[in-house]
């Protein structure tokens, strides 16, 4: 059985003295004891990783990236490698999240450079695909998560799979930040369609183990609904991140919709 997945991306939000307190918060509450089955990430800004490894190393929470370049080293002003994120403790790197192909013009090519990298580097490509509302008006959600999917994973082997180095989120882009969320039976439906895409590339028995997780609007109170749907993997969470008992609320909400098999 897939192991529920709930990440914090905290995006450009909070300070030091609020993230470490944040995350000292996280790492020392759990949701519920029933939680414990649940992998939870936190996703803070790449300035505050250090202080916050600090804060979580040895604890059940686990650091993520919100980006990277593709390059090990050299001049490439401004930006971090994988391997700088992973002496920072990082075990996730987000690629290919909404706000950077929409605000920051990242496309699939870069993408799948960055996904190739993380998973190089032994870390877990945490690869973002979503429609727009037009798009999605337009019928085109299978066209343009299909695209995403197929450029955004090229050249990735199976081994990366079978290691575990791959997540999908599902963040329909409409959905991202506006208070308005998939209905379970939408995303389900992009997720079943993402694990029959996964097969073709991967294989079932591989497709079958991916963590598809959903990202949107997800909050304490709408989480459990969309996190029953059977291949829903877990939540990648923006706003309600930031909120120690929102964000703990929605780590209850996946232990809830997976028990533990006993
Ligand atoms: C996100 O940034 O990945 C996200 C899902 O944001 P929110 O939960 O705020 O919609």
């Amino acid at each position: 059985m897939r192991t529920m997945f709930v990440a914090g991306n905290w995006k450009m939000n909070l300070n030091h003295a609020d993230g470490t307190h944040l995350a000292t918060h996280l790492a020392h509450h759990r949701a519920s004891a029933a939680a414990s089955h649940v992998e939870i990430a936190v996703i803070p800004p790449v300035i505050y990783l250090q202080a916050i490894h600090k804060v979580i190393n040895g604890t059940h929470l686990k650091l993520g990236a919100q980006n990277c370049w593709y390059e090990k080293h050299g001049a490439f002003t401004g930006e971090i490698s994988v391997q700088m994120l992973r002496e920072c403790g990082v075990q996730y790197v987000l690629a290919g999240h909404s706000e950077r192909r929409h605000i920051c013009n990242e496309h699939d090519g870069l993408i799948n450079k960055k996904v190739q990298a993380i998973i190089a580097e032994d870390l877990t490509a945490v690869l973002c695909v979503g429609e727009t509302g037009d798009q999605r008006k337009a019928y085109k959600t299978v066209e343009v998560v299909g695209e995403q999917l197929a450029k955004g994973l090229a050249h990735v082997n199976k081994r990366a799979v079978e290691q575990d180095q791959l997540v999908i989120a599902y963040e329909p882009v409409w959905a991202i930040g506006t208070g308005v969320n998939a209905k379970p039976e939408e995303a389900q439906e992009v997720h079943v369609f993402i694990r029959q895409q996964l097969a073709k590339l991967f294989g079932n028995d591989d497709a079958a183990n991916v963590r598809i997780v959903y990202g949107g609007s997800v909050k304490a109170n709408n989480a459990y609904e969309i996190l029953r749907q059977p291949d829903v993997d877990g939540a990648l969470v923006g706003g309600a991140s930031l909120i120690a008992d929102e964000f703990l609320g929605i780590v209850d909400a996946a232990a809830r919709a997976r028990p533990l098999a006993l």
